[in-house]
Parts: structure tokens; sequence; C-alpha cells
């Protein structure tokens, strides 16, 4: 039996920081510059951590005309409570309950002495909890489990520039009733490839059935997803097979912006690629509302 993993096994290391001197403007760049979430605002000399800064806190920078001030100004008016942090021992169970009782979704990760070692965020444990429970064997993408994490994770989220993605190979029928399940096999998992490598690694690519590919879009507007999903197109609709020169594969991508829940958007990005389908296939339609 395997006991839970440890908050050190799974935790981001050398986590981005910044001081209590630096300017909220610098603090947002690091984080646009990162792509991340949160910003540790450590001592200087020591590097224990202090506090944290989140979007949610630049949010009020930006209400409250603070984009000019240090953080340290920020964190005084804003009266942010304590940081909360979990030692690197901890057991990954501890920093889910952490999260789920104080409604946080980054923790520091101090070692023995208190120094900051890490970074541990929901998405991290996700992505590192139960490998084998959550990841699809044939194609290495992680499986229609996670979609309940997920929906979780964005329901609590507030900003919500999330797209999904539903990918159908076309005429995949066909390709296994003329060259056999191995060589289809083998198209499905060059097409994850082609997908994982189309998108940012932050985001989500799930086996959502056999065929069907859903992908989670974060932090994205509508003409970056789009952008996306027509990359995908033609990443998919460019591959070629030594063995069988002639197999020429392409899929239907339908766009959606996020819904009520993660659900709700499958639904809708459903629609859109049964949509790409009646249109001819080999494309990418978008619906913004059910039809
Ligand atoms: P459409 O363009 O309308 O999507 O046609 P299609 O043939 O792709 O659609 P359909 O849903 O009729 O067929 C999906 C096929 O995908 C059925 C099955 O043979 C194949 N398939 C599903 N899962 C796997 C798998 O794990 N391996 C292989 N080799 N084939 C699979
Ligand atoms: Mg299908
Ligand atoms: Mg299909």
């Amino acid at each position: 039996m395997t006991s839970s993993p440890l908050v050190k096994e799974l935790m981001v290391c050398n986590p981005i920081v910044c001081g209590l001197d630096t300017k909220v403007r610098e603090a947002i760049k690091i984080m646009e510059d990162h792509h991340i979430g949160s910003v540790i605002v450590v001592d200087k000399f020591s590097r224990r951590p202090l506090n944290i800064i989140t979007h949610k806190d630049i949010i009020s920078a930006i209400y409250h005309s603070m984009l000019d001030n240090t953080v340290e100004e920020l964190i005084e008016l804003l009266q942010k409570r304590e940081l909360i942090t979990i030692r690197e021992d901890e057991p990954v169970i501890e920093a889910l309950r952490i999260f789920e009782e104080k409604g946080i979704e980054h923790l520091p990760v101090v070692n023995s002495e208190g120094f900051l070692v890490g970074i541990i965020t929901g998405t991290d444990i996700l992505k590192g909890l139960p490998r084998f429970a959550l990841i699809d064997p044939l194609t290495g993408l992680e499986n229609r489990r996670v979609l309940d994490y997920l929906n979780h994770k964005l329901s609590v989220q507030k900003a919500r520039e999330i797209y999904v993605l539903f990918v159908d190979i076309d005429n995949f029928k066909k390709v296994n009733d003329t060259y056999g399940h191995i060589f289809g096999d083998k198209v499905l998992k060059e097409v994850a490839q082609r997908i994982l490598d189309s998108v940012r690694t932050y985001d989500n690519v799930i086996r959502y059935g056999g065929e069907e590919i859903v992908v989670v879009l974060h932090r994205v507007g509508e003409e970056d997803a789009l952008k996306i999903a027509e990359r995908i197109r033609e990443n998919i609709s460019s591959l070629s097979f030594e063995e069988h020169p002639e197999v020429k594969i392409t899929a239907s991508v339908g766009v959606a912006p996020y819904k009520e829940s993660l659900f709700k958007t499958i639904e809708l990005a459903d629609k859109a690629m049964y949509l790409a389908k009646k249109r001819g296939k080999n494309r990418v339609e978008i619906l913004r509302e059910s039809p």
C-alpha cells in the first residue's frame, strides 16, 4: 500500500518571489511573465515568506489605484491576514485540507527552519496525485475523472477566462476498419501529442471518449481560443505516417466559452463540434450560447 505523497514531492520548487519594497506594477509583470497566479512576498535577507499576492489582490490594487505603491503598502491597505504556509514533509492531503478550510489556492511551502522552499497549488496536486487513476494509459492524456476535480476548481474560481475545445477525429472508424486497431491506436497517440504541442502547459488536455479529446484553456479570450483551436486542427491535418503515407487524418473542433459549469461548457463545445461535422468536417466552429 502506498501512503499519500508528501508536499515536497508535488510542489513547484524555486517559487517566484518579490520583496516588500517591490512596486505592485512590477509584481503584476512578474506574474504575467511567468504565467502564474500568485507571487510570494519574502524578506529580502532571510527569504522567509511574509505574505502572498494573488490575482485577487491585484484586482483590489487596480481598484484602489495602487499600482505605483509598494507591495507592503498594498498588504497594509488590504489588511491581509497572516500568511498560511505548509511544511514540505507534510502529506499532500494536509494541503488539500487547508485549501478547503481556508478557501485559498496557493500555499507557500517551508522547510523545518521556516525558509521558503516551494509553492503548491490545487493544480499541482491535481496533476501529480494519483497518476495511475487520472491518466489515460494509451495517450498519456488526463482522463475524464479529472473533470470532477476541475469542475469543482473552476466553479469556485472567480476570474473565468476559460474556453473548452471539443476535438473529434473525422472518419476514425474508417481508419480502424481499413488499417486495423493497432494503427488506429497509433493515430490516436499522435493526435494526442499534436494537441499537447499546440497548447500551453497549464491547459488541460483530457481524453473524453474513444477519439474525443476535450481541451480546457485557461486565461484566454475568444480570439486566442479560436487561434488555438485552429492550430490544433492544422497540426492534426499535417500528420503523416510512414507505413501508410496515403492516410490523411483530420479533426473537427468545437469551441465554447465557460458556462454555469465545466460540464455545461463541454456540452456546448460538443454541439459546436457537431456543427463542424455538419458543415463538412476538418474545421473549427464556435457556439457562444446553446442553440
Ligand atoms: P465522424 O467523422 O462523424 O466523427 O466519424 P467517426 O468514424 O470518427 O465517428 P464514430 O463515432 O462513428 O467512430 C468513432 C470510432 O473511434 C469508433 C472506434 O472504432 C474508434 N475508437 C474509439 N476508441 C478507440 C481506441 O481506443 N482505439 C482505436 N483504435 N479506435 C478507437
Ligand atoms: Mg466521436
Ligand atoms: Mg469521430
